[in-house]
């Protein structure tokens, strides 16, 4: 009998699958708190349960939970996880700690199909979606689980092309039955799939980050071939008519690449494209990736930009990188 992995499963599904067996909604939230705030890997274990609960459970249940096979830690301290899914699928993660605020970056499919040229996850084909559990296990998994305080969705895959799962792992994360973080601290990053974006939108309150790169479609494509079947301006658009909750930010991530798409005109048009809006701008540096001559943007035209565009009435920061070094910056993920 093939055993339901209970890392995944909502307090909802655990009451349904402990129902039949006569027990309550407040045996299923101790279970769910076991396993998303403590990592309880054995059943055994969980507390504010019967026995015969605990007897009964691990006859058709698992916690699901299972740790990195490898890491690699950063000059900068951020740790890079390897992860192979019980399917066999192999994940990266990294956990990045700054002061009080501990983000882990999780993976959201096994490789990728969007085939990006500046990113190495892309060079490495596609293996598959990983599951709202396989994406919640690279939090609860991890040695400092206990300190995460930020989760971003930017590791390996595109959120968009695996929605329900991200936004089942998303519900998971921010619930109080859950890890219990909260949606303001959750980013989702996407290179723009427009009716994934107005679904997440609509059903989950986590921010959304969009990888923008180019603010015109026909250098854009070149670089982001989604761009072909999803035009940036349509998913733009759809971020600009959303009506925001207070505190949930949307915004745009643009890595910056020096003469490619660091020009006058590129400003003009990345501050056209976003008039009239409340969507803000990380400009990141960019990683340089074998195979490849171009370069980063310099920290003064970086400067330059982000002071162009807040004089315009947008917001604008510069993003610093993490553990470049270990191959686990924004882009760089794959397996080795
Ligand atoms: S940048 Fe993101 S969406 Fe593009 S290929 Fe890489 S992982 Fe996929």
């Amino acid at each position: 009998m093939v055993k339901t992995s209970l890392c995944g499963l909502t307090s909802d599904e655990i009451l349904d699958l402990i129902i039949p067996l006569g027990y309550t909604r407040a045996h299923a939230i101790s279970i769910s708190n076991s396993i998303y705030k403590k990592s309880v890997c054995d059943i055994s274990h969980i507390a504010k349960i019967p026995l015969r609960l605990k007897a009964e459970l691990r006859n058709i249940a698992l916690s699901g939970i299972y740790f990195p096979l490898a890491s690699e830690v950063s000059v900068d301290k951020s740790i890079k996880y390897l992860f192979r899914t019980d399917t066999g699928k192999e994940i990266e993660t990294v956990y990045i700690p700054d002061n009080k605020r501990n983000t882990v970056c999780v993976s959201t499919q096994s490789g990728c199909r969007m085939g990006c040229s500046f990113c190495v996850t892309a060079r490495h084909g596609f293996r598959g979606n990983l599951t709202a559990g396989e994406i919640v296990n690279q939090i609860i998994a991890l040695p400092q689980a206990a300190k995460v305080t930020h989760v971003v969705f930017m590791g390996m895959g595109e959120p968009m092309d695996n929605l329900e799962n991200v936004l089942k792992a998303c519900s998971i994360i921010t619930a109080e039955w859950g890890l219990a973080i909260s949606s303001r601290n959750i980013t989702v990053s996407t290179v723009g799939i427009a009716s994934g974006v107005e679904q997440f939108l609509l059903r989950s309150e986590c921010n959304l980050t969009l990888s923008l790169f180019s603010p015109f479609g026909e250098e854009r494509i070149k670089i982001i071939p989604a761009e072909s079947q999803y035009p940036v301006q349509k998913t733009i658009d759809i971020m600009k008519k959303f009506p925001l909750r207070k505190k949930r930010r949307l915004s745009l991530a643009y890595v910056m690449i020096k003469d490619l798409n660091d020009t006058d005109l590129h400003l003009e048009g990345l501050k056209a494209i976003l008039r009239g809006s409340s969507i803000r701008v990380n400009l990141l540096s960019y990683h340089h990736v074998s195979n490849d001559q171009n370069c980063s943007s310099s920290a003064e035209r970086m400067q330059f930009f982000k002071h162009n565009l807040i004089v315009s009435g947008i917001s604008a920061s510069i993003r610093k990188s993490r553990g470049t070094d270990i191959s686990a910056a924004c882009g760089l993920l794959a397996i080795r």
